[in-house]
């Protein structure tokens, strides 16, 4: 038995906490640091949409030590441990403890960092909450997607979370998060033409589209709608969910992330579609924090 799966906090908003070292694991590219429970929030192995988060940990007496990044780590009930992409099985295989990395910057853990030893847990929360806003904002700019074209299907491809055309589920290849952004990737190939959607009338539409998605932001913005993460448990295997009260209705969306509380956090989002390649459309979301 390597131990159990590490606590998170991050899904109620959580920046801060408390826990205690469960194991230090030198390697070359920065030494993990597993701690039983963490506000950090990891960077998903096989989905990796939105970042690491970065802060630090401290002892009790104030040694300090910075975090590059939060990361997953699977523990093996026969010693194995593997990082990240180099994880060799599925979520929730048997013989394997899955647990919150945090990842310093030097390959060895200092001397005061040792398991049993009580420390504090601070994210950045500069850095969280421009995450947050852009996770939200991703998830946001794929549903306004959807609508703006679901006059194209000439088959019914599947609904989304608002009950549209799917065409995120089909087409979506990859989703990068950042601060305040993100770039969603959709593959406008062969198999989706024959999936039913054309793709002759969106490339002559698109800045029309464009126009339609960013309108429906900005009456989403304007909803300021709640926004949240619901949890099936406390622990970083437990599945966890977006949830947006928006006007039209009630938008769930299985997520791993971290996302804002109310859409009123937003000043405005927007987002510019890019089709300088035919088959591949990319859409970069833009969002502005309403503090900023
Ligand atoms: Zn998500």
């Amino acid at each position: 038995m390597t131990g159990q799966s590490t606590v998170v906090t991050f899904a109620s908003g959580s920046v801060t906490g408390t826990g205690t070292v469960r194991s230090v694991h030198p390697l070359p590219e920065g030494a993990i640091v597993v701690v039983d429970a963490t506000p950090f929030h990891p960077v998903d192995h096989t989905w990796p949409d939105q970042p690491g988060d970065p802060g630090v940990i401290r002892s009790e007496d104030g040694a300090a030590l910075e975090v590059v990044e939060a990361v997953m780590v699977a523990a093996g009930d026969d010693g194995a441990f593997a990082v990240g992409s180099d994880i060799p099985v599925k979520r929730g295989a048997e013989g394997w403890t899955w647990q919150v990395g945090h990842r310093v910057a030097a390959g060895e853990a200092p001397e005061w960092l040792g398991p049993g030893v009580d420390v504090s847990l601070w994210v950045d929360a500069d850095v969280r909450a421009a995450l947050s806003r852009g996770h939200t904002a991703c998830h946001l700019a794929s549903l306004a997607l959807d609508l703006a074209v679901a006059d194209l299907w000439r088959k019914d491809p599947g609904s989304d979370a608002l009950g549209n055309p799917d065409f995120e589920g089909r087409a979506n290849q990859s989703s990068r998060i950042a601060g305040d952004s993100s770039i969603d990737e959709y593959r406008l190939g062969k198999s989706l033409r024959r999936a039913g959607f054309d793709t002759e009338t969106f490339a002559a539409t698109l800045a029309e589209r464009e126009s339609l998605i960013n309108a429906q932001l900005s009456a989403w913005v304007a909803s300021a709608a709640p926004s949240e993460i619901e949890v099936d448990g406390p622990t970083i295997v437990d599945r966890r969910r977006w949830r947006c009260a928006l006007p039209e209705g009630e938008a769930v969306i299985p997520c791993g992330g971290t996302h804002v509380r109310s859409l009123s956090e937003f000043a405005q989002i927007r987002v510019a579609l890019d089709l300088s390649d035919p088959q591949l459309l990319v859409m970069t979301t833009t969002a502005v924090s309403r503090l900023a």
